[in-house]
């Protein structure tokens, strides 16, 4: 029960409260019966950081290397999300989404969008024309488009205390407000240090998103991939100007980046969200632009990716901090494809802070990463669109988690 004490002993200890710790720890209570399985939050309530900051978009597999970890398990991941929630009376809309092309030289950028969705086993995925695009969303406009009707939309925080229910039924405990301080194998033990003092477990998996790097080094894993944290933040749409966006209409994304653009959404709360933004922050919970932590700083400033990659956007970077510094700049990006919205359209909206993981070559690491230790399994980069593929990851880290039992 959240806020209650942690154990002295059990079989799993799962370190962190967002969607991917409590679907994992819900998957592995649902396999074995009786086993014990812990998760410690560092907040006092679960899905504080990412999972309760997102766009809410149940994403159908589009975008996503063939063969990587991404692509197979978002496909499957949305799939099992659709038929969870209809079990459990949790609203999914599958609206859909317009991945929209608005000059000459996007369309081979989205012939490969096209090409990769196809691989991937999308279902209904569509190429569809300007007319088409104005009967599916009658305010945007492009000279070709991607229709996915399948994708969809969610409260991934309403998803998590879902699974965390689901795990208190099978005997699982949760414990908010306990930071987990250090890992340390001991013979057949894991020994967790946390606020609340040491906990023994025979397996303990980080799914600490932000700060997933620090326990996982600590135990030995590679030092890289490092955490850099991305301020992204959202304008909401008036709500009289709502009708301006019925679902998801997105651009066509950067190739290079793994971020696949500023968009708009319509959420399953019928708020329409703009951005978001993507600026590196000061500290892994900057949700005021102005908070700074010296040694998340220190950390993000002494990685030589962070200098790599810096040099390799330097225009986009522009971009990005013009849209961040004026509501005009901000909208000026969504206005290419929904011409009507106009900086007067708009109100300030949520903030979420990415954990996305970032090589020492200033490469932003794009798919999935999951390290093993000494008994213990570390998620390392758990991006978009790992709220949508949880039920399907939970599975892929439950089997390695697995070896130690
Ligand atoms: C702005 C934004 C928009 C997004 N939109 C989408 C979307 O539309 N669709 C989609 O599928 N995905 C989206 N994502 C991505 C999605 O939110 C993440 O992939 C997903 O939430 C990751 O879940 P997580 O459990 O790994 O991380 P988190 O939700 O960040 O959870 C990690 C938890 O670990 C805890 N923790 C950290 N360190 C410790 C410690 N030492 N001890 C105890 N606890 C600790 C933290 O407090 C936190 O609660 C978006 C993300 C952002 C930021």
């Amino acid at each position: 029960m959240p806020g209650a004490d942690p154990p002295r002993d059990c079989d799993v200890l799962v370190v962190g409260a967002g969607i991917v710790g409590l679907a994992t720890a819900r998957e592995l209570a649902l396999r074995h019966d009786g086993i014990r399985v812990c998760v410690l939050e560092r907040e006092p309530r679960i899905a504080a950081h990412q999972t309760g900051h997102t766009s809410g978009v149940i994403h159908a597999g589009i975008y996503y290397k063939p063969g990587s970890l991404k692509a197979g398990l978002c496909v499957e991941g949305a799939r099992a999300l659709y038929a969870y929630c209809a079990e459990r009376g949790i609203r999914a809309e599958r609206n859909g989404k317009a991945i929209v092309a608005t000059r000459e030289d996007e369309l081979a950028a989205l012939g490969e969008l096209e090409r990769r969705g196809r691989q991937n086993q999308v279902p209904e995925l569509r190429r569809i024309g300007p007319a088409e695009l104005r009967e599916i969303e009658p305010h945007a406009t492009g000279i070709a488009a991607l229709h996915s009707p399948t994708t969809g939309v969610v409260d991934f925080a309403e998803v998590a205390r879902s699974f965390a229910a689901d795990l208190e039924r099978r005997g699982g405990r949760i414990v908010t407000g306990c930071r987990v301080s250090s890992l340390t194998p001991i013979g057949e033990w894991m020994v967790v240090e946390h606020a609340a003092g040491t906990t023994r477990a025979r397996a303990a998996i980080g799914c600490a998103g932000a700060w997933s790097d620090r326990l996982a080094t600590a135990c030995g894993a590679p030092l890289e991939p490092r955490i850099v944290p991305f301020r992204g933040a959202y304008l909401r749409l008036a709500p009289e100007r709502r009708h301006l966006v019925r679902a998801s209409i997105y651009p066509v994304p950067d190739p290079e980046l793994p971020f696949l653009g500023m968009h708009v959404t319509r959420r399953v709360d019928g708020e329409v969200l703009l951005g978001p933004s993507a600026l590196i922050a000061g500290a892994r919970d900057a949700y005021r632009p102005s908070r700074v932590r010296l040694d998340d700083l220190a950390q993000t400033l002494g990685w030589p990716g962070t200098w790599r990659l810096a040099a390799r956007f330097r225009a986009t970077a522009l971009r990005e901090l013009r849209a961040a510094a004026s509501r005009r700049a901000f909208v000026g990006e969504l206005r290419r494809f929904v011409p009507e919205l106009s900086p007067s359209d708009v109100l300030p909206g949520p903030v979420g802070i990415r954990a996305q993981a970032l090589g020492r070559d200033g490469a932003l690491v794009d798919d999935f990463v999951v390290h093993r230790t000494e008994r213990a399994v570390h998620v390392r980069n758990a991006p978009s669109p790992a709220a949508t593929s949880s039920l399907a990851l939970a599975r892929l880290i439950a089997d390695q988690a697995e070896r130690f039992l």
